[in-house]
């Protein structure tokens, strides 16, 4: 077989190598992506849902002031470049539980959220018959159409190979690494929670989280913002709704788990005074961090090596601002954000 010269490999096309390989493209850069689309579903299954709020505090969601422009900038210029549509504005509607759920909110709004949370007090009919108010400058990406239309791009572009990366075969060399035919610069792996088996980086201390979700349908509700009680519901069209999602840090498999659905179901008929029928029950598991930051970066001991994982539960919100920043620091050898750089888990390697 041909050798074939690359600057870089990506391994994984979740949310992290899909950003990643689309930013490096458009800064004129030759690249290869690994992806074994069925070892892991976690960018699939995820709501895609960016909140810039965090409802426990009425806080704002870390960073947002410099993510948020940074996602719609990167999202919609993807939009144009792959011919496909997958970001929506949306409205995240919060559904209040009592009295003093609306006094906070009251008054974080005079507080500093007034850019984040409408000010306005309203009244939803019946069937949900609740005071709620408005998250605005919140939205959904279609992570599937998101993923299906870059994977298409990189196949036009011969980017793509879809396989499972075996590390037993990559060599690492002091000009680059080369993995069967192919020779790179640098391989970045994006492999999601699939990291535990990543021997070069297994040493983060990550704290995977699983979640389950469900597709409902339910045709007395038609609503076109997201509901938020204590979990999400967001209307897909058609009458049906994705709804979740749970949080288990036991059972870390894809594997839909039949107790995150009943979960999920009673929760559901807290919110929803009518029959639904369960149409789809999916899983999936965030890789998440100890510290609940992205890790970025390149290996302790070779450089050549680098990560790009850690988006826990908000990856359609970091991974835009995060990948511009790490393609800064692997083009122009610029710093990366201390909170975010792999070197803060140095320590961990002993
Ligand atoms: C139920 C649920 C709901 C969520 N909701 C939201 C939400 O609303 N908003 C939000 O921002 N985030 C949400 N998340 C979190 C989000 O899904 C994750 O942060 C994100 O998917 C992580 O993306 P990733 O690219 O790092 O990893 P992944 O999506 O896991 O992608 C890794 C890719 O690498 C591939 N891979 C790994 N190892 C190998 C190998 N050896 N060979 C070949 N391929 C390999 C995998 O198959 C996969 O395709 C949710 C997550 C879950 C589980």
């Amino acid at each position: 077989m041909k050798n074939v010269q690359k600057d870089f490999i990506i391994v994984g096309q979740g949310i992290a190598g899909s950003v990643l390989a689309l930013e490096l493209i458009k800064r004129g850069k030759n690249i290869v992506v690994i992806d074994k689309p069925e070892l892991s579903t976690s960018s699939r299954v995820a709501a895609g849902i960016w909140n810039p709020v965090v409802f426990k505090r009425l806080t704002k969601s870390w960073m947002i002031d410099e993510l948020s422009p940074c996602l719609n900038e990167f999202y919609s210029s993807a939009e144009k470049t792959l011919g496909v549509k997958f970001l929506e504005e949306r409205k995240i509607a919060k559904l209040f539980t009592d009295v003093h759920e609306i006094n906070f909110w009251k008054k974080k709004v005079t507080e500093d959220m007034s850019e984040y949370l409408s000010e306005e007090i309203l009244e939803m009919h019946a069937p949900l018959q609740s005071k709620y108010s408005i998250v605005k400058q919140a939205g959904n990406l279609d992570t599937v159409a998101f993923l299906n239309a870059t994977t298409q791009y990189l196949k036009t572009k011969e980017s793509y190979l879809q396989e499972v990366f075996n590390h037993d075969e990559l060599k690492i060399n002091v000009t680059g690494v080369s993995y069967k035919n192919l020779n790179a610069n640098e391989i970045i792996f994006c492999e999601g929670h699939l990291v535990k088996n990543n021997p070069h980086f297994n040493y983060i201390p990550f704290k995977p989280a699983k979640g389950d979700v469900l597709t409902i349908s339910c045709k007395q509700i038609d609503i076109d913002f997201i509901l938020n009680k204590g979990m999400f519901i967001m209307p897909l069209g058609n009458h049906l709704f994705k709804c979740g999602a749970t949080y288990n840090w036991q059972d870390l498999t894809d594997v839909p788990n039949q107790a995150g659905k009943e979960e999920l179901i009673v929760k559901l008929k807290k919110i929803i005074p009518y029959e639904f029928e369960v149409i789809k029950h999916e899983a999936g598991v965030r890789p998440s961090v100890i510290d609940r930051r992205p890790v970025i970066g390149a290996h302790p001991y070779n450089a050549q090596i680098k990560i790009f994982n850690g988006l826990g539960t908000k990856a359609v919100m970091l991974a835009p601002f995060f990948t511009k920043q790490l393609c800064d620091y692997l083009i122009y050898g610029e710093s990366l954000n201390a909170e975010v750089d792999v070197k803060r888990f140095v320590e961990q390697m002993k």
